[in-house]
């Protein structure tokens, strides 16, 4: 007899969990299937245990410029072992406390690979035993993993993943990133702060590609200013491991192709949805390029079928899974959720300098027709980023010149990962600059910032 419940959550990711617990809550009976560790990729191999590592890189960064601070640091090292020690400390702490959340909400959990055998029915494969499940809604939310280059897999020894990169066992001297976003500027700024000498490889005409060009542009020069050597309109033709290192063919912009010798590789070129063998090809289940096809509130084609998160497509962030899980749970429950607003998440990346954005780039803003008003504020401006010894960065906040839209917000500077949420929270309520203009921020903040700027896009900003 297959074990009976309102909804079955197949992976536990921040989507997958976020979603069975709000089903908790809304008082259906609920199980989530999970293979490997509860809290997927994000907080076992993503987000939290990379935030770990830079959060080591920083406080490195800052010994070493102590002299600065008024401070003397003599010997300054590192242990890698311990480093990664508590990185992954970390993450066991956070997949501990979603293992303790499940609990609280009574949510079952069923460890072992799930597969969906028709509307409804689930199988979980655990070793040599099956577990059957029935359930009036499946929640598809089986995240993502690494993209593999076509001539070249990541062996763990010389060429990486994320995964890879996460659990250093030594530290790489020359390494080469392949690929500028998020994922591979993190780490190119953690191994290039550890010492080690760092190149990044990227196609496009410049790092950072979704963000805004004058983050992109700033960020070129913060980075290269470290010592990062940047490669953009640059292609990777090649990548051959060897006993002592990796060999890369690169192609240049100018089309000439050399060959270059790094310790250690990153493969950082995007994810691959897990949607294969679990059932849904059989269901009839719609996919575009293998994501799942859903519409505003995670339904799919097929009826009763649901999906959420990395496996339905970009954004591949934590907090969209989460937010999406949320929506279709409420909607599974009969309420009646807004649907998905993709403009309003936010984007971050937490290099040193942090970067961080929402909504429309000024290149959007203009390719969509609108009018702008285009504020820029510096961090030089600003007397607490000078008092932190922060004082490189800017705030950009691009409106609609005919309405007072916030149209889009674009910051790179210290700690801009955690003032983002006001302009996130600004937008979801629709405000204008007028409101935003007469809103007092405290002094001395960084988050003073993000008042001038929009001072700034109507020519009244006070301190520059
Ligand atoms: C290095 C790195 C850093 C990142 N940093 C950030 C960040 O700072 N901020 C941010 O927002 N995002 C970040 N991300 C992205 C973030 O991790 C993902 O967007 C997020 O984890 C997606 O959540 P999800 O629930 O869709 O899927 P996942 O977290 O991928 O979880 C899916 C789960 O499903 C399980 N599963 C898959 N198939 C089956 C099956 N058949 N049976 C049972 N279980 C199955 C998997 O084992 C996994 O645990 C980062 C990612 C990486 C790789």
């Amino acid at each position: 007899m297959a074990d009976n419940f309102d909804l079955v959550i197949l992976g536990s990711g921040p989507g997958g969990y976020v979603a069975a617990i709000r089903a908790s809550q809304l008082g259906l009976k609920v199980a989530i299937v999970e293979r490997e560790r509860l809290g997927g990729i994000c907080l076992n191999w993503g987000c939290i245990p990379t935030k770990a590592l830079l959060r080591t890189s920083e406080i490195y960064h800052y010994m070493q410029n102590a002299e600065s601070y008024g401070l003397k640091a003599d010997n300054v090292g590192f242990d890698l072992a311990k480093i990664v020690d508590r990185s992954r400390k970390v993450a066991g702490q956070l997949n501990a406390g979603v293992k303790g959340l499940m609990k609280k909400n009574k949510v079952t959990v069923v460890e072992g690979v799930g597969t969906v055998t028709a509307k409804g029915k689930l199988s979980v494969k655990q070793g040599d035993k099956t577990v059957d499940l029935e359930a009036k809604n499946i929640i598809v939310a089986t995240g993502a993993r690494a993209r593999d280059l076509p001539f070249a897999k990541a062996d763990g020894e010389r060429i990486w993943t994320y995964r890879h990169a996460m659990v250093p066992t030594e530290m790489p001297t020359k390494l080469l990133v392949i690929g500028s976003g998020a994922i591979g500027v993190e780490f190119a700024s953690f191994y290039n702060d550890m010492g080690a000498d760092v190149t990044i490889v990227e196609m496009l005409p410049r790092i950072l590609p979704v963000e805004d060009e004058e983050v992109s542009a700033f960020m070129d020069k913060a980075l290269t200013k470290q010592g990062i050597k940047l490669l953009t309109q640059t292609g990777l033709e090649g990548l051959v491991p060897s006993a002592n290192g990796v060999t890369a063919k690169i192609k240049a912009k100018d089309g000439k192709v050399s060959e270059e010798t790094f310790s250690h590789a990153i493969i950082a070129i995007g994810i691959v949805p897990n949607t294969e063998n679990i059932g849904l090809e059989a269901l009839g289940v719609e996919t575009d390029r293998g994501h799942i096809k859903t519409d505003g509130y995670g339904r799919t084609n097929v009826d009763g079928i649901w999906a959420i998160g990395d496996v339905t497509g970009a954004p591949w962030l934590a907090h969209k899974a989460s937010h999406e899980g949320i929506i279709a749970v409420e909607k599974i429950a009969g309420g009646s959720p807004h649907q998905m607003d993709k403009a309003n998440i936010p984007g971050c990346t937490y290099s040193r300098p942090q970067v961080a954005s929402v909504g429309m780039t000024e290149a959007k803003a203009k390719e969509a027709g609108y009018e702008l008003k285009v504020g820029k504020f510096p961090f030089i401006g600003n007397g607490k980023a000078i008092a932190l010894g922060e004082a490189e960065g800017f705030v950009k906040t691009v409106f609609d010149a005919k309405t007072g839209e916030l149209l889009g917000a674009h910051m790179v500077g210290a700690e801009v990962t955690e003032l983002i949420q006001g302009y996130v929270v600004a937008r979801q309520l629709e405000t204008t600059e007028a409101e935003l203009m007469e809103t007092v921020f405290a002094h001395p903040t960084l988050s003073e910032m993000m008042h001038e700027s929009v001072l700034a896009a109507y020519g009244r900003a006070i301190h520059y």
